[in-house]
């Protein structure tokens, strides 16, 4: 039996390698560039309660609420149970705020309302409460992962598939890998690799600021129908504030998206008098349709062509379910037998750290994890979420001897974000780093 290839290491990717390697699959994984280095190191971290989706949305949304549940329980070393505040600011969103509640009831989503005297926005008109949390998206990819290798999967970053052949995948240099099934995980470019691909997946940009200090200790959501700027979550010692929508393939942030979002997040928070921003970076979600991407649902599809296995769409937070429904596919055509063993705790890849081991301690990104055998440094600094903290990366990135490196990457995101005077001094700084890498 050649086995299973998974393209794509997402969160995805890597929870259907878990899961297969856990039914006792031979399983390769093949990712492009590095783990989480896609949509997935590049989103809020919010482990929906399904409350967001509740009213335009409703199957996505009880998944969220399901998912929510089983993720707090099994990657709990992952999860800061924050819980989720719905604020109003204006009678017309306390107006919608009835029909969130009766739609969260519906998809057995617990909201309740409390007073609205949240001290965190003196001007709220009305307040709920729900079970949003924040969830480390970089963590829970790398140690989905680490499980699936303990159980024998092989994993190889850096090695890109060009197409899916009749009996493999080929590969970015030419090879050939031959497998019974091929599952493609790569996202919003699934497209690319299969031609006959009848899915229908349009890629939706995301911008997200993070600030230089937490905002708030809870997952904070405006009490509207999903828009721009509606989100603002806490990440470590970070916030982050989300989100934009359009369609787009790009994950450059611009300035424009800099400013809609700054103006939402100051109605969202008014008495905090200053939001300091310290970068901003963008995603590519792979939404199911075409249209409006506020429009378009969050749910997943799977689709089967003569041992090729797609799959799109989704949230990080349904990602294990999404897992389970392409392993048992997988599992059906290559007529095995073996039950879900995914439900059950995930290993905490931060445990036991030696002394001294930590390589960035406002994002607990550990040396550990560079002794897994499919981890490069580069990995870290360039996609990850390494380097988005308070410390910006210069402290860890430092201890590992890429400072220049970071900088480069940390310069997409900064330039929207700062105002013209900054930008020059900013520029003339990163100018003269850079130029002292060309030197040595
Ligand atoms: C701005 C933004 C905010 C979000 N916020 C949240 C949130 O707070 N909560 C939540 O639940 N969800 C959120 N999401 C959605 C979530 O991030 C995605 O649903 C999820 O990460 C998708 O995972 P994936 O593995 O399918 O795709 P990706 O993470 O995009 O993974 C695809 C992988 O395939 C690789 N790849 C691509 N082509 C090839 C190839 N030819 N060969 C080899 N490898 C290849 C890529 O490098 C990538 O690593 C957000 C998304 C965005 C964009």
């Amino acid at each position: 039996m050649s086995g299973v290839v998974i393209v794509g290491a997402g969160i995805v990717g890597a929870g259907i390698a878990r899961d297969l390697a856990l039914r006792g699959l031979p399983v390769t994984v093949l990712e492009r560039e590095a783990p989480a280095a896609g949509a997935t190191g590049r989103c809020h971290g919010l482990l929906h309660s399904g409350a967001r989706y509740a009213v335009k949305d409703p199957a996505a949304a009880a998944e969220c609420a399901r998912e929510n549940l089983i993720l707090k329980d099994i990657a709990s070393h992952y999860v800061e149970d924050t819980g989720g505040l719905f604020v109003a600011t204006s009678d017309d969103e306390a107006a919608y705020g009835d029909t969130l509640l009766a739609a969260c009831e519906k998809a057995s989503i617990p909201m309740e309302e409390i007073s609205p005297e949240d001290p965190l926005n003196k001007k709220a008109v009305r307040c709920m409460r729900t079970n949003d949390a924040a969830i480390d998206p970089f963590l829970l990819t790398l140690a989905n992962l680490y499980e699936a290798r303990c159980n024998g999967a092989a994993i190889h970053t850096r090695t890109g598939v060009q197409s899916i052949a009749d009996s493999g995948v080929r590969l970015d240099d030419g090879r050939t890998i031959r497998a019974d099934i091929v599952i493609n995980a790569t996202g919003h470019a699934c497209g690319a690799i299969n031609r006959d691909l009848r899915l229908c997946v349009q890629p939706d940009k995301g911008t997200i600021l993070v600030t230089e200090r937490r905002l708030c200790d809870v997952v904070l959501n405006r009490m509207r129908p999903p828009t721009d700027g509606d989100i603002i979550v806490p990440s470590h010692t970070t916030s982050l504030i989300g989100t934009t929508s359009s369609c787009s393939t790009s994950t450059v942030p611009t300035r424009d998206e800099y400013r809609a979002l700054m103006r939402e997040a100051k109605a969202l928070l008014p008495d905090n008098k200053e939001i300091r921003i310290i970068r901003a970076f963008s995603g590519v979600r792979p939404l199911i349709g075409s249209g409006d991407g506020r429009s378009l649902s969050r749910d997943y599809r799977v689709e089967e062509d003569e041992g090729v296995i797609t799959v799109a769409g989704g949230k990080l937070t349904t990602y294990r379910l999404i897992a389970e429904t392409v392993s048992n596919a997988a599992m059906r055509l290559l007529g095995e037998r073996g039950e879900c063993r995914t439900k059950a705790a995930l290993p905490d890849i931060m445990k036991d750290q030696p002394d001294g081991s930590l390589l960035c301690n406002c994002e607990r990104a550990a040396g550990r994890i560079m002794e897994m055998d499919f981890m490069r440094p580069e990995d870290l600094w360039k996609f990850n979420r390494v380097g988005f903290g308070t410390c910006q990366g210069m402290r860890c990135a430092k201890n590992a001897g890429r400072e220049l490196e970071l900088l480069e990457e940390r310069w997409k995101g900064i330039k929207p974000v700062l105002d013209e005077i900054q930008l020059k001094q900013s520029y003339l700084s990163w100018a003269a780093q850079m130029s002292q890498r060309d030197i040595q």
